[in-house]
């Protein structure tokens, strides 16, 4: 199964999130509300018996709870087209300390080290072809965005099927903070 850690959002944090899409953008496919998380590691196909390693490895961790702040829009681009459109997340190192004991682990576990640097952030729509300008004014309109910080208490091990539409994620076990 195709699999990725994430924290899941608590639904006062989404309906805030879910204010941010839909009109404006033509071009950008919004990401249904129920599908919004927090990826904290992408790990892929993974065989059953992997994927019961992957499990052990990240219930054995511990880690505190904190709290979670959204706020800014901004735009991920592949060779010079913008694909994504997301919600940032406020620094916060204990955000950063859960990720890297993720990875940690995952690399105990024999997963490849992830380069991309970790920048955290909500997905909100992706974007095919959407007019630069209209992006940049998108932006612009949102950037003071800042929503009511959350208690993040627990993270979550998804999988992930892919289809025509969205996909569609389950989560399949969560892992408590201390
Ligand atoms: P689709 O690929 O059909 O657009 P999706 O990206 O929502 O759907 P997945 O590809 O299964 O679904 O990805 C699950 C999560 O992991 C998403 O948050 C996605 O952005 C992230 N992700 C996917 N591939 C990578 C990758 N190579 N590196 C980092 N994060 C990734
Ligand atoms: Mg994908």
């Amino acid at each position: 199964m195709r699999l990725f850690v994430a924290l899941d959002l608590p639904w006062e944090l989404r309906d805030r999130l879910s204010s941010l899409a839909g009109a404006g953008l033509p071009g950008a496919r919004w990401v249904p509300p129920e599908n919004y998380h927090l990826t904290l590691r992408f790990i892929g196909e993974m065989p059953g018996h992997r994927a019961e390693d992957i499990d052990i490895a990240l219930a054995s961790l511990r880690t505190r709870a904190f709290s979670l702040t959204m706020s800014g829009v901004g735009t991920f681009a592949k060779g010079g087209r913008s694909t994504a459109l997301w919600v940032g997340a406020e620094r916060n190192p204990r955000l950063g300390h859960l990720q890297n004991k993720i990875e940690t682990a995952l690399q105990r576990c024999g997963l490849e080290p992830e380069r991309r640097r970790f920048q955290p952030h909500v997905t909100l729509a992706r974007l095919d072809n959407v007019p630069e300008g209209k992006l940049v004014s998108y932006v612009q309109a949102h950037n003071l965005f800042r929503a009511d910080p959350v208690p993040v208490e627990h993270f979550t091990l998804f999988s992930s099927k892919l289809g025509k539409d969205a996909a569609v994620y389950t989560p399949e076990v969560e892992y408590g903070l201390t």
